[in-house]
């Protein structure tokens, strides 16, 4: 479903990503780990062109992402894409926060929106929560509306940038929790994250970056066992 082939990334004389390749299947959770300044978020970017690559291909289900004749703004949608920093709307609830989106990008009229927003935001157990404002939210709840926001528009694939590295680790709990039950529900994602846990629990590939390359790709088991490179070893062994 995503295929990216020797995909390069240069900002001025600097090579950030060196020829990429990682196939992620329908249903798969990709996981990515990696040195700080390794080109994660940049891939990511690159995903959904909120980076223009320098070389290599993108195709989403068949269809070439980096091709001018491509829907840029269609295949957007198909990428959902959650940041660290949740950034909602302030002044909206988080009903609003997700109605919004499926008002201005898929044009549903007011009732048709309200029904899917409350749909995307139970499944990530904030129905009861859909008049409250960011501000009377904890950071877990406010990026669960974030991520509801990205599921009402139907995305393809779910991109995650460290969706909770802003959070104290009670409340990175619930947005693991609702992230393990999109995928139990056969979402596709791709995850940069430090959670390792959620990684053994979830991830069916976990791919370690260094140096805008991959270094290795394969299950978790292979990953965080004694079969694992000594770059990763090396690298989880600093973590904890
Ligand atoms: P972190 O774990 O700290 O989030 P990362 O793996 O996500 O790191 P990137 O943010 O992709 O790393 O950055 C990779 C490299 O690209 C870094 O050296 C960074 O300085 C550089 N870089 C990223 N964006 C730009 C930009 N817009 N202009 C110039 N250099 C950039
Ligand atoms: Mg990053």
């Amino acid at each position: 479903m995503l295929d990216i082939r020797a995909l390069r990334k240069t900002f001025g004389a600097v090579e950030v990503l060196k020829g990429i390749d990682l196939k992620v299947a329908r249903q798969e959770l990709v996981f990515i780990i990696g040195p700080s300044g390794s080109g994660k978020s940049t891939l990511l970017r690159c995903m959904n062109r909120l980076e223009e690559p320098s070389d290599g291909s993108i195709f989403v289900d068949g269809v070439d992402l980096l091709s001018p004749k491509t829907d840029i703004n269609l295949m957007r949608r198909k990428l959902g894409m959650v940041f660290q920093s949740f950034n909602l709307y302030p002044h909206k609830n988080a009903l609003g926060n997700v109605t919004l989106a499926l008002r201005k990008v898929l044009r549903k009229s007011a009732a048709e929106a309200e029904a899917i927003a409350m749909a995307a935001l139970d499944r990530v157990g904030l129905k009861e929560k859909a008049g409250n404002f960011p501000s009377q939210l904890s950071g877990g709840q406010q990026q669960r509306v974030a991520i509801a926001r990205a599921i009402a528009l139907e995305p393809t694939v779910l991109l995650f940038d460290e969706p909770t590295s802003a959070l104290d680790p009670e409340l990175a709990g619930s947005v693991l929790a609702a992230m393990g039950d999109l995928k139990k529900a056969g979402m596709t994602m791709v995850v940069v994250s430090h959670e390792m846990r959620f990684a053994r629990d979830f991830a069916d590939r976990v791919v370690f970056m260094e140096n805008g390359e991959v270094v290795q790709d394969g299950p978790p088991a292979v990953l965080f066992g004694p079969d694992a490179h000594p770059r990763v070893k090396a690298f989880l062994s600093e973590l904890s």
